[in-house]
C-alpha cells in the first residue's frame, strides 16, 4: 500500500483527551469542543472532519486545514485460522512495527508496538535481534489500537466495541519510550476514548526500574515484567538490562508498583528456552524467589524459535514439568497458548523480515548461554 502524501498538519491521534483540548484552544475552541472532537475520533473511528456533523461547520474547517487523522499505512494483514489478525505497518525509512489481535471468547486483546526495533536485545527475542532504528511517536502507538478496532468492527458488522484488552507487548520496550507511551495509555482508558479500565491495560516491561517508579504515580495500569530467569548470571545473558537493574532492584520495584497497581499482583513472563531456563533446578530457584516476596502470576511462555536464535523451545513435557513444581509451591502459574502459529503471530517475527537494520543476531549467536543455578550449584551449559 502507497502511503498516502499528506500535507503538514497535525496528526490527532498523537492527542490524549488534554492534549487534544490544548490544540483546540490554539483554535480559540472550549475543552467541550475537544472532547466531541476525541470521542468522534476513537469511539466513531471518524477520519473525515465532515463527518462530524455535531461540531459546527466554522470549526470543521479550521480543523481541515490544521489537522488531519490518519492510520499507519498497512504494509500487509495476515489472518490465521484461529482468528488472529497481525498487521504490518509502515513507519517510514523502510521500518515496520507489528500489532496482533487475538480473540478469545471472553475478550479482545490487542497486542500493539513501542518502538521500531528494540535496544534491550534480549536473547530469545526476534525484535530484540533487529536492533533500535527509533521510538514510535504516541500518534504511531495510539494508531494501532485506532485501526485495530475500528477495521474489525467493520469486519465484524458491528458498533459495538471489539478490542476489551490492550497489551504493549509488541515490539520494543515501552518504558524505554515512556513520554509517548503515557498519554496513549490515557487515550486508551479515557471514558470518551477507549474506556478500557486500567486492570485490561498491561505495560509489559524488561525490568526498567527507574520508569517502572514513574509509571506508578502518572498512570498505573496492569504490569507484566519479563523475567525468564531465577538468577542474575543468567538473567544477564537472557535480558541485558538486567546488568544494570539486576533482580533485587527489580522485585523491590515490583513490590512498591503494587501499592498503586490495579491489580493484586505482577505477572511475571517466563519464556521457556529448552535447557537453558527450563530445568527442576530452575523452577526451583524460581520458587524461593519469589514465593512470599512478591505477589505475583506466573505466565510460562513456550518459545516461538527464530533461526537466528539458536535457541529451541522447551518441550511440552518440560513445560508442564516446570509448572506442576511452581503449582506444588503454591505459585499461580499459567501457561500461555500458542496462537496464530501459521502467521508467525510472536513478537518481531514478520519485521524481522522487512529488515534487519544492525545485524545484531550476529553478534548474539555467537555466545553460547551459559546456564547458572544459584543454590543447587549445579552449573552447566546449552547450545545457544
Ligand atoms: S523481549 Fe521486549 S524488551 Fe526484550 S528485546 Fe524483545 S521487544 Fe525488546
Amino acid at each position: 500500500m502507497n502511503a498516502v502524501t499528506l500535507p503538514e498538519t497535525t496528526n490527532l491521534l498523537g492527542f490524549d483527551l488534554d492534549g487534544l483540548a490544548a490544540f483546540c484552544e490554539q483554535l480559540d475552541e472550549k475543552r467541550f469542543r475537544a472532547t466531541q472532537l476525541f470521542r468522534w475520533i476513537h469511539q466513531k473511528g471518524a477520519s473525515d472532519f465532515a463527518q462530524m456533523t455535531d461540531l459546527a461547520k466554522s470549526l470543521r474547517d479550521k480543523l481541515a486545514t490544521r489537522a488531519h487523522i490518519a492510520a499507519l499505512p498497512v504494509i500487509s494483514e495476515h489472518l490465521s485460522s484461529d482468528g488472529t489478525v497481525k498487521w504490518l505497518f509502515d513507519v517510514g525509512a523502510g521500518n515496520a512495527v507489528e500489532a496482533v489481535f487475538i480473540p478469545e471468547d471472553d475478550r479482545g486483546t490487542l497486542c500493539i508496538s513501542s518502538q521500531a526495533g528494540c535496544a534491550v536485545g534480549c536473547r530469545f527475542c526476534s525484535t530484540g535481534h533487529q536492533g533500535f532504528s527509533r521510538n514510535l511517536d504516541t500518534g504511531e502507538i495510539t494508531a494501532q489500537l485506532w485501526f485495530a478496532e475500528h477495521s474489525l468492527r467493520k469486519r465484524l458488522g458491528t458498533e459495538e466495541r471489539v478490542i476489551s484488552n490492550v497489551v504493549m507487548m509488541g515490539m520494543g520496550e515501552p518504558l524505554q519510550n515512556y513520554s509517548a507511551l503515557v498519554p496513549s495509555l490515557r487515550t486508551m482508558l479515557d471514558d470518551h476514548g477507549y474506556g478500557l479500565s486500567r486492570r485490561r491495560v498491561t505495560v509489559s516491561t524488561s525490568g526498567v526500574v527507574p520508569m517502572i517508579e514513574r509509571l506508578r504515580e502518572d498512570c498505573p495500569v496492569a504490569l507484566a515484567v519479563s523475567l525468564h530467569a531465577p538468577n542474575n548470571p543468567l538473567r544477564d545473558q537472557l535480558v541485558p538490562l538486567n546488568k544494570k537493574y539486576p533482580i533485587a532492584e527489580l522485585l523491590a520495584s515490583c513490590n512498591s508498583y503494587l501499592d498503586k497497581a490495579p491489580r493484586d499482583f505482577i505477572t511475571f513472563e517466563y519464556c521457556m528456552l529448552d535447557g537453558v531456563n527450563d530445568t527442576p533446578e530452575a523452577a526451583r530457584e524460581l520458587v524461593e524467589l519469589v514465593r512470599g516476596k512478591v505477589s505475583c502470576k506466573i505466565n510460562l511462555i513456550p518459545f516461538n524459535p527464530f533461526p537466528a536464535s539458536g535457541l529451541k523451545r522447551s518441550s511440552n513435557e518440560r513445560v508442564k514439568a516446570f509448572a506442576d513444581i511452581l503449582i506444588q509451591a503454591g505459585l499461580i502459574t499459567t501457561v500461555r497458548k500458542t496462537r496464530g502459529d501459521d502467521i508467525d503471530a510472536a513478537c518481531g517475527q514478520l519485521a524481522g523480515e522487512v529488515q534487519d537494520r544492525t545485524k545484531v543476531h550476529v553478534r548474539m549467536v555467537r555466545a553460547p548461554v551459559q546456564v547458572h543455578f544459584v543454590k543447587s550449584g549445579k552449573p552447566g551449559s546449552a547450545q545457544g
